[in-house]
């Protein structure tokens, strides 16, 4: 029955969007929660994961193919431990940008400052020759 089956899906998508906000949670409160993650020397994309229980051998969190070792992940295809290093990346990402943008701004100060400098660097070419000479525009 149509009806029936509907339901049947409505339940487990509810069920699957449950689990999914829950895996999310936890993924929040990972490191707080007392896990301690580790990036491979031999490749930037490869992290462990040590559960905070040390008898536990660590997870492997495998961020260029989406994968976790953890037997959460086959049946979900995502885990608490591979959303936890995806947003730490994403954090990582964005103060690199902040610092980026903070360079640059200092870069804009110190250009006020060789102002005169500046204006007496060499005009570039107007173009280059077959033989590479530089050609200026005439003043
Ligand atoms: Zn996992």
């Amino acid at each position: 029955m149509p009806a029936t089956s509907s339901r049947t899906a409505d339940a487990l998508t509810i069920n699957k969007a449950r689990t999914l906000a829950n895996v999310a949670e936890r993924a929040r409160t990972l490191f707080a929660d007392g896990y301690r993650a580790q990036q491979f020397e031999s490749a930037a994309h490869l992290f462990f994961v040590f559960p905070p229980d040390t008898d536990k051998r660590p997870y492997i969190v495998d961020t260029l193919n989406a994968h976790c070792t953890c037997p959460f992940h086959p049946q979900h295809r995502t885990c608490k431990h591979r959303l936890a290093i995806e947003e730490e990346l994403r954090d990582a990402a964005r103060l690199d940008e902040q610092a980026e943008y903070l360079t640059f701004g200092q870069y804009l100060a110190d250009e006020e400052v060789d102002d005169a400098e500046r204006q007496a660097e060499p005009a570039l070419p107007a173009y280059y020759t077959c033989t590479g000479q530089p050609v200026y525009a005439q003043a």
